[in-house]
Order: structure tokens, then C-alpha cells, then sequence
């Protein structure tokens, strides 16, 4: 069999199974497995069964991001499994906004709920900037350190592991000392918990579920940690796409004058403000 028959050979399974994505999904696993290959080169017994080991698991609902052990986010590998979120491309752009604004005015910042640390080891590799990440989850935060060493950053991150709201933890950073703060924590409210696409169940709730109208974090963030960040310090969450107006009205009431941004498909993503 060359590698053209195989992958129309998983198109087809995942057409069948109701897969949209099915031909962006096939090249990824036959690229995972095969690597970058001419389609009209043969393949091993092992390749073969390998992808349709693959193919089989996809087909039961498992994000595609797991049966791989890792994904690229912002151009960057970071392992990913069950027990922490995967990243997603809209999170790139808080990551961006704090680039950006790290480049200018660098300094040590945090990243909190941090998860798989993809947030706060991007902004790291791309600023050179120390960054305290933390993460209440034991599995996340395996993740986290294993991510820390794949792109050796050992030196720049310092992972903490614990509730980012705990007593201990707050008394961890000093006051004024942050450049920025950056969060994606949960946010999806009960409705949508119970509507998520089959994928997304996979993943663990903790990272997923903000409380009933999903502003369980948004609540107390800005409350706790406005005075470790500096004068001119950005403060930048990820959103769900409906939390703008709700976000942002927290964040006045700390004294903030916020910014909403869109994310690529125009919806509401990201808050921010300079303190
Ligand atoms: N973006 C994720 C989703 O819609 C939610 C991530 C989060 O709660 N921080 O599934």
C-alpha cells in the first residue's frame, strides 16, 4: 500500500464516522506517524496499523490532540493528555498582547491556571522574560513541568503548584513585582458544560467549568492580584466569547480601564488593560 490509499482509506473512516475535518485530520495522523512523505511512497505494516490505531481511537470521540501526546501552540511543541486542557489557537492571542507589551516594558510576569504552560513558556521563549506559572491540578501541573523541560526553560519558569486564590500562594509573589498577569482560567458557564462537543468532554472539567454564569475566577482575580502587578503592568484573561461586557465591568470596578479583542472569527476573546 503506498500513502495516498492509506489516507484515503482514513478520510473515508472519519467521513463515515461524521468527522467535518476529515481530510485535515487524516494528513495530521498520517503525518504524526509517517512524517512529511511524496504520497506515492510505500509504508510499513507498523505505519499502517499505527494510523489505524489512530483512525480507530479519533472515531470514539478522543481529541486528536491526546492519541498524539502533544501539539504545536504558537509554533512551539507542548505534550498534552488527559488531565489538562489542550491548547487552542485563540489563545495565541493573549499570548501576542503580553509579547508585545513584555518586549516594551520586560519584567518578570505570571501566568495562573496555567495548565499545560503553553501561555506562559511561549511569552517566556519569545521575550526572555522570568514568568511564575501556576497550577492547582497534579496532573496539569505534570504536564507542566514535563513542558517546562521540552522547551528548556528551566530557567525562566518557576512552577508553583497549589489554588491560585490560597493565602500561600499570593504570599509567594511580591507585591508590585509583576510586568504582567496573564490567565486563561475556566470559564465555560453550566449551560454550555452540558452542550460541549464530544471532543472537549474529554477534557478535564477543572480546566473547563467557571461556576453558573462562568465568572467564578474573573470574580476574585482582579481582586487578588491587582496589587502584585506594577504601575503600566498589563492584565490580560482569555474570555468566553459572550463574558466581554462582564469581564470588563469587574475589572473597572479594580480600577482598570479595559479593552476587549476579538479572536479570529470576530467573537469576543481576550480582556485587557494597563494598569
Ligand atoms: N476555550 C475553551 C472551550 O471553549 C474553554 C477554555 C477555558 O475554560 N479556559 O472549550
Amino acid at each position: 500500500m503506498v500513502i495516498s490509499e492509506l489516507k484515503k482509506q482514513i478520510e473515508q473512516m472519519l467521513l463515515d464516522s461524521g468527522n467535518e475535518d476529515f481530510q485535515f485530520e487524516a494528513r495530521e495522523i498520517i503525518r504524526e506517524v509517517i512524517g512529511r512523505k511524496a504520497e506515492d511512497l510505500p509504508l510499513s505494516d507498523t505505519e499502517y496499523e499505527k494510523c489505524i490505531g489512530m483512525t480507530d481511537r479519533r472515531i470514539k470521540g478522543e481529541p486528536l490532540q491526546y492519541i498524539f501526546g502533544h501539539w504545536e501552540f504558537y509554533g512551539y511543541d507542548f505534550y498534552v493528555g488527559e488531565g489538562v486542557l489542550i491548547p487552542r489557537p485563540e489563545t495565541e492571542l493573549l499570548c501576542e498582547k503580553a509579547i508585545e507589551h513584555l518586549k516594551k516594558h520586560g519584567g518578570t510576569f505570571a501566568d495562573l491556571c496555567a495548565g499545560s504552560g503553553c501561555i506562559g513558556i511561549t511569552v517566556a521563549r519569545q521575550t526572555g522574560q522570568e514568568c511564575v506559572s501556576v497550577e492547582i491540578s497534579e496532573k496539569a501541573f505534570s504536564y507542566l513541568e514535563r513542558n517546562i523541560a521540552l522547551n528548556d526553560v528551566e530557567n525562566l519558569i518557576t512552577a508553583v503548584k497549589g489554588d491560585i486564590f490560597s493565602e500561600k500562594i499570593i504570599e509567594k509573589i511580591p507585591d508590585d513585582s509583576l510586568f504582567a498577569i496573564l490567565s486563561n482560567p475556566p470559564y465555560v458557564n453550566k449551560r454550555d458544560m452540558e452542550d460541549l462537543q464530544a471532543e472537549v468532554r474529554y477534557e478535564p472539567e477543572t480546566a473547563l467549568f467557571g461556576g453558573d454564569d462562568g465568572l467564578d475566577y474573573y470574580r476574585r482575580i482582579f481582586k487578588a492580584y491587582d496589587k502584585k502587578l506594577k504601575k503600566d503592568g498589563l492584565f490580560a484573561v482569555e474570555i468566553g466569547e459572550e463574558q466581554g461586557e462582564a469581564v470588563s465591568l469587574l475589572m473597572k470596578e479594580c480600577g482598570y480601564n479595559p479593552v476587549i479583542i476579538k479572536d479570529y472569527s470576530g467573537l469576543d476573546r481576550i480582556v485587557a488593560a494597563i494598569k
